[in-house]
């Protein structure tokens, strides 16, 4: 086989300056590609200024080709996808890796038509077999895996977060060769108005974070005393959100029961669901409160590595070979002493700080 380029694609994230972290999954995709095959890999980068993500590159050896200023800071189709068309222009690749960001979903199926190749998006993991590269991607709700080899390059593999341990190494200075892109009027129509996004304590679905907590629709159920305790299991909950930094996921009875207008927890939305008809999210562990464990739920935490539940019914589905840890208990109790045990800890971290502060 002649030696390949692979040709591994970011954006610096508009709001923070760097590069996301999917980027760095990637990366470490690319990076394991371009061993496989005994290939060159050469890396592109896009964004308004790009020394200080391109520095964080250096430990990967390879040649950085940089597209950048004003017209490049913000996602527009037009010039997002004449900058990634530049760069894969200038390196020639017959495999081009990039991470699953909005910004990029949107543009490299058109950019795969300019360059007459291929593209594949939701790509869960990129692997030699038999001397073929092939890529796995799921399918009809997390039911099919598709393996999928082409004949056609370039091919653009635009990969999934969570997927592949993000790369980590040194940072220090490096050169971008620089891709001069000037666009015509026509593209640069459409004007960026700005970022909208919830505050942080309604900003519940967290991606990145290590755990999954769900909550079910026990949390709403009747007590002892014939009531139901929501507006108690709201502050629970969102204090348990707050202390652990967790992702929140719901059961489908929990979610429907907040658009039925019962007694419900307000933050939660469909967008929570976990499940057969919900989401699967990708976490390294979960905790189940207050939810049953029924199949078309679980379907929902195939991602989910490590996996523990509280429920106050031992014969409950987790029970049945679902979580590694179930906890017969009372959830309410469970999670407002974890509530407390996290409180200690971060004012004991507190006052360990250094007086001045950090
Ligand atoms: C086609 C289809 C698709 C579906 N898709 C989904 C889906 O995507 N996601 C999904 O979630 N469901 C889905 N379902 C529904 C699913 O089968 C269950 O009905 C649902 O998940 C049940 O939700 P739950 O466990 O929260 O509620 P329940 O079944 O009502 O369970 C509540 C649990 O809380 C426990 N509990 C009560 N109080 C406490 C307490 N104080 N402490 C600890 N435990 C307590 C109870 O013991 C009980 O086990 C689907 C069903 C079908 C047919």
């Amino acid at each position: 086989m002649s030696s390949q380029n692979i040709l591994f694609i970011a954006h610096v994230d508009e709001s923070e300056g760097t590069l996301p972290n999917v980027a760095y999954e990637a990366l470490g995709a690319a990076l394991d590609v371009t061993k496989q095959l005994g290939g060159k890999l050469t890396i592109g980068l896009i964004g308004e200024s790009l020394q200080a993500a391109a520095d964080t590159l250096a430990g990967t050896g390879a040649p950085i080709l940089g597209v950048s200023g004003a017209d490049f800071a913000y996602p527009r189709y037009a010039s997002d996808a004449a900058a990634v068309e530049a760069i894969c222009r200038a390196a020639q690749p017959q495999i081009i890796i990039v991470p699953g960001t909005s910004r990029f979903l949107r543009v490299m199926p058109g950019v795969s038509h300019r360059l007459k190749g291929s593209v594949d998006t939701h790509i869960t993991s990129i692997d030699l077999i038999d001397g073929a590269l092939t890529a796995k991607r799921w399918f009809y709700r997390q039911r099919l895996e598709a393996v999928i080899q082409r004949e056609a390059r370039p091919w653009i593999l635009v990969v999934d977060s969570g997927c592949h341990d993000a790369w980590a190494g040194a940072t220090a200075p490096v050169k971008i060769q620089t891709i001069a892109v000037s666009l015509p009027a026509d593209a640069k129509r459409t004007a960026f108005a700005g970022v909208r996004i919830p505050n942080r304590d309604r900003q519940t679905i967290r991606p990145h974070a290590k755990l999954l907590f769900v909550a079910g629709a026990g949390w709403c159920k009747k007590h002892a005393d014939g009531k139901s305790h929501s507006s108690e299991a709201e502050t629970i909950i969102l204090d348990f959100l707050r202390g652990s930094g967790a992702s929140l996921g719901g059961s489908k009875s929990l979610v429907d029961q907040s658009s039925e207008n019962q007694a419900v927890l307000g933050f939660m939305t469909h967008l929570n669901q976990v499940g057969q008809t919900g989401s699967t999210p990708r976490h390294p562990k979960g905790l189940s409160t207050c939810c049953h464990g029924e199949e078309p739920h679980v379907v929902g935490w195939r991602f989910i590595k490590e996996r523990r539940a509280i429920n106050l019914d031992p014969n409950c589905g987790w029970a049945r070979g679902k979580a590694d840890v179930l906890y017969v208990a009372d959830a309410f109790q469970v999670i407002a002493k974890l509530n407390s045990l996290l409180r200690e800890k971060s004012s004991l971290k507190e006052d360990l700080v250094p007086s001045g502060g950090v």
